[in-house]
């Protein structure tokens, strides 16, 4: 990988480290494609390695935010590299002897290896040892997560790679502690005392689980849920989490849980953040309208300002052209939301109304927990 070879083992795991952080960072739930690695490196050849390294390790230390991107880096590579001496930088020049045992390394593989690009980054990271530092868990890749089909002359990707892309969404989907495990086909109806909740309680349960199975189909029609019931502890969120849970684990999709207070909030918050207002608006509109699946729960719960409806209606007509899916949960029907008209009649679009039994379960689930616990605590 031609860009790479100036640099030391060390410094190498510094870039490794760098791209972990700029992966999650950008809120990239994937690790990043080598191909956006191979650009990203060569947009660095023109400036002193050193300047490059320095400018990666600020990078890594600073407070994050999801708008520091590659341009941002070069920003503070391009700083550093004037801070240097600023005189375009000569690759051939450097001389100290640790990058040189590297490139001499590096090189003898590049020839030994004819294959695509992004395999020699693959191959050069293998070699300084920074990309596999872990073990495939299965026993069947190198540790890649890549595995290479002779016949089609390409890689396809292990289950351990699999596992962790469902990890990774798992963890960005931000879903409630307590509901994260919940899943769709244990959403228990019989907790229900009166045998009208009970029906209407296995309705739902089979509309999660159909809409889970015809999930593809729902996504091209752009086709949400709407969970409602006027009382609280319905079961609402605790089915809305279920049904995120079980797409991510189905279809390895992008899944985000959002409470409409968080929600709200964080459209507040670019306002107060005046300065570079454009920018974090964008990236909050993008970030929202980008997700394959939002999952907005308790809509109508807090009355928003003119302003701050404005960009929420922003979002939801957004995600609603695109056909994104979205998820709702709420204590009013949809006719009834305390809402901007706009807003409402776009949820009618985009999500089916699903009415949940009036009888709450909270308490009832709390009370079987907590006798669960004490089953544990007492069990010998
Ligand atoms: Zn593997």
């Amino acid at each position: 990988m031609e860009g790479l070879e100036v640099f030391s083992t060390e410094e190498l795991k510094v870039i490794q480290e760098f791209f972990d952080v700029l992966a999650k960072r950008t809120r990239k739930t994937q690790k990043i494609s080598n191909k956006r690695k191979i650009t990203i490196i060569e947009s660095w050849k023109k400036y002193d390695p050193k300047a490059v390294i320095s400018a990666l390790k600020v990078y890594i230390s600073m407070k994050a935010t999801s708008t520091q991107n590659e341009k941002y880096v070069l920003g503070i590579i391009r700083n550093k590299h004037k801070e240097l001496g600023g005189i375009a930088y000569d690759r051939n020049s450097r001389s100290d002897e640790q990058s040189k045992t590297g490139s001499q390394e590096r090189q003898e593989m590049l020839t030994k290896e004819q294959d695509s690009d992004s395999l020699l980054l693959k191959e050069a990271l293998r070699k300084n040892n920074i990309a596999n530092s872990k073990k495939c868990p299965f026993g069947i890749c190198d540790g890649t997560g890549l595995i290479y089909d002779k016949e089609k002359n390409g890689h396809y990707k292990c289950d351990c790679a699999k596992l962790e892309i469902k990890e990774q969404k798992l963890k960005f989907a931000s879903i409630p502690e307590e509901f994260k495990d919940f899943k769709v086909g244990e959403f228990d109806t019989e907790i229900y005392t009166r045998v009208e909740s009970r029906e209407n309680a296995v309705f739902v349960k089979n509309i999660a689980i159909e809409y889970v199975k015809k999930f593809d189909k729902m996504q091209s029609l752009g086709k949400g849920l709407y969970f409602y019931s006027r009382l609280r502890g319905t079961g609402k969120t605790r089915l809305a989490a279920s049904v995120g849970n079980a797409i991510i684990k189905t279809y390895l999709k992008s899944v985000r849980f959002i409470t409409t207070s968080n929600l709200l909030n964080s459209i507040k918050s670019t306002f107060e953040n005046s300065s570079s207002f454009v920018d974090t608006y964008t990236t909050l509109i993008n970030d929202f309208k980008n997700i394959d699946i939002l999952i907005i729960d308790d809509i109508g719960s807090e009355r928003a300002s003119e302003w701050v409806d404005e960009m929420f209606y922003n979002i939801i007509n957004d995600r609603m052209t695109s056909k994104k899916v979205t998820i709702f949960t709420s204590n009013y029907s949809i006719e009834e939301l305390p809402v901007d008209k706009r807003i409402s009649n776009r949820i009618m679009k985009m999500a089916v109304p699903i009415a949940f039994p009036e009888e709450s379960v909270r308490s009832i689930l709390s009370k079987q927990e907590n006798e669960e616990i004490i089953k544990i605590l007492l069990d010998n």
